[in-house]
């Protein structure tokens, strides 16, 4: 038997599996909170590229990067009247980093990459028993060549920033190493029978069109980790794709709660961990904004009138914190722990009396 598992919806499996399968449940569609003019942004791009592809005698293809650069940026403001200013001068920086690409030789653009993983291989590296084989994939919006190195780019049209932890964390940034490393073996071949070069570095660059910034991730082969040295990075990318793709095959539903990934999950709404708060803005975000709003407005006029209090009477005591002030050049009273008096000791308090 045989299963396709795709980066995105196997990535679910990664972060948390009780996403994954309520998503599965559900129905819950891939990307399904990406705002309109992320989607365009990026369908704008693919145009693009598409557009200005000259396909060659030997079956390769040649893309005027220039010319690619200019449509991007001409064409996202005709495709809707009420695109925001960020998502057209996110396609304005698009425009400026695929023209300085131009001289740098272009592997694949919207490049479907796959492998396969076969019962023995589970058994081999996982210790895992199963008669299903997997193919994992991953499309690829750009792979350049560089020095031994591949260069993988992805357009980002959402919201999310990230630092260069995050994209070196990513599911995506993994899965796509690991492909890239797999294939790229020296041994592989194309369709045409051509041997790919083996390479050993992969550079992740995510262009986050919204910010206009760039972060980015880089995958060595053969490096160690210092804590764990009999590890190379190849390595532990395969166990991390290989105990997702197992986590699937199992059925898994285990719920890995962690408030980065429940603020950004698909599944909120269905899921019986998450915190309510996560859940209300999830099913209607524009009230909870407008609710955030009045509540802020009404804590900033509770803590007026608790500082006016506090001028006149000192020390407010709660149940279990204080609103006061420790003296320093600026009167800026707030809530602090009470001060614990800790057991008496009959000789010493009278001591003291
Ligand atoms: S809300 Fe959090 S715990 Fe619940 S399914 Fe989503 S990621 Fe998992």
């Amino acid at each position: 038997m045989s299963i396709i598992m795709d980066r995105s919806a196997l990535g679910r499996y990664a972060d948390c599996p009780h996403q994954a399968s309520l998503c599965i449940k559900h129905n819950i569609p891939l990307n399904d909170r990406l705002p309109v003019g992320g989607v365009l942004g990026h369908d704008v791009i693919d145009k693009a590229f598409k557009k200005h592809c000259i396909d060659q005698p030997d079956g390769g293809k040649v893309y005027e990067l220039d010319k690619v650069a200019q449509t991007v940026v001409d064409e996202l403001p005709k495709t809707r009247p009420d695109l925001s200013k960020d998502v057209v001068e996110g396609c304005k920086y698009a425009g400026d980093v695929i023209a300085g690409l131009a001289n740098i030789p272009i592997v694949g653009v919207e490049m479907q990459t796959e492998a396969t993983i076969t019962p023995e291989e589970f058994k081999e590296k996982l210790g895992f028993i199963t008669d299903q084989t997997v193919t994992i994939t991953q499309c690829f919006d750009l792979v350049q060549y560089g020095t031994n190195s591949l260069h993988y780019r992805d357009w980002k049209t959402g919201y999310k920033k990230r630092t260069r932890a995050d994209a070196e964390e990513e599911f995506q940034s993994a899965c796509g190493a690991w492909l890239l490393m797999r294939n790229y073996d020296g041994v592989k071949t194309t369709a045409d029978g051509q041997i790919l070069p083996k390479i050993d570095t992969i550079h992740v660059w995510y262009h986050e069109l919204r910010w206009r910034t760039t972060a980015y991730a880089r995958f060595d082969r053969s490096s160690e980790d210092p804590a764990q040295s009999h590890l190379t990075t190849f390595k532990l990318l395969e166990y991390r794709i290989l105990s997702a793709a197992k986590l699937w095959l199992e059925g898994s539903d285990e719920a890995w709660p962690e408030p980065k990934k429940c603020g950004f999950c698909s599944a909120v709404t269905k899921c019986k961990l998450a915190d309510w708060t996560i859940k209300e803005v999830a099913d209607n975000p524009s009230k909870y904004v407008d609710c955030y709003v009045a509540i802020k407005a009404k804590s900033t006029a509770m803590y007026k009138a608790l500082k006016s209090f506090h001028q006149g009477y000192g020390r407010i005591e709660g149940s279990e914190v204080a609103f006061d002030w420790k003296p320093s050049p600026k009167y800026i009273p707030k809530i602090m722990p009470k001060v614990n008096k800790g057991p008496v000791d009959e000789d010493i308090d009278s001591f003291f009396k």
